[in-house]
């Protein structure tokens, strides 16, 4: 495969996400860019995507033509919503192939990502929907499928789980740090959601107070490298469904 923006071989490397699941991405050694499978990016820490973007290359010369993505030969564009600041270029295979990231973009995604959710924190601003901080997740129902590893669903009973399948996605889980979790997931119809802790933790908190169809939390003030259980609760039309078991652990 050659890289969506210089054409050189692209090589493989391995990386840990956020939930310590082991994938692998693509690199380019002579323009520093990376391309990843769609919404990965969301899945790593801070500190791994300064690792990856710490990639020397060979090149300098900054490429300023639209990337053609490495699988099916499309033009790349920008994305140009609110999950990338406008000082941050990525660009997305319309045909969801991946994201590529030029040197030094992957850092600066995840860098602005961490700071949009503590600044929304900080002024107490509720942030509207997960779509503001994360890459564009337009077929989030089909992340089961892509990511099966990094979606660990502990099923409690075959039963549970088809039902909550039906009314929401799973939850993505974004570290911020071992201390700090944030927490997403859509529901095919206005819900009020919350939370509740099964292991590592026993409270419940609530999630959307008022009815919506996308849902984030950040969790604080966690234990660093402990596992976490919780089930979400979901009430559509004051008739609350609880989903089966779903666990993340800190860094
Ligand atoms: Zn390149
Ligand atoms: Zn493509």
């Amino acid at each position: 495969m050659d890289c969506p923006q210089c054409h050189r071989p692209l090589s493989t490397i391995e990386i840990e996400t956020s939930d310590g699941q082991i994938h692998s991405l693509s690199e380019c050694l002579n323009c520093g860019g990376h391309l990843l499978e769609p919404y990965l990016a969301n899945f790593l820490t801070l500190e791994t995507a300064r690792n990856i973007d710490s990639v020397l290359p060979k090149s300098h010369a900054l490429s300023t033509s639209t990337p053609n993505c490495s699988k099916c030969g499309q033009p790349m564009p920008s994305i140009k919503d609110d999950s990338v600041p406008q000082t941050v270029t990525v660009f997305t295979c319309p045909n969801h192939h991946g994201d590529f990231f030029p040197k030094d973009q992957l850092f600066l995604f995840k860098e602005a990502q961490q700071s949009k959710i503590y600044f929304h924190k900080l002024w107490g601003i509720p942030l509207r929907s997960a779509f503001a901080v994360l890459l564009p997740v337009l077929v989030i129902f089909s992340l089961v499928t892509l990511l099966p590893s990094i979606l660990q669903q502990v099923t409690s009973s075959q039963e549970t789980r088809i039902k909550a399948s039906e009314i929401m996605t799973p939850p993505l889980i974004t570290p911020l740090s071992s201390t700090q979790v944030l927490i997403s997931f859509s529901t095919q119809r206005p819900a009020k959601t919350s939370l509740r802790f099964t292991e590592g933790l026993s409270k419940t908190l609530v999630v959307s107070a008022s009815a919506q169809t996308n849902h984030l939390i950040s969790l604080e003030e966690l234990s660093p490298g402990t596992l976490y259980k919780y089930v979400l609760i979901i009430d559509i039309n004051g008739r609350p469904v609880t989903t089966s078991e779903y666990t993340f652990s800190t860094p």
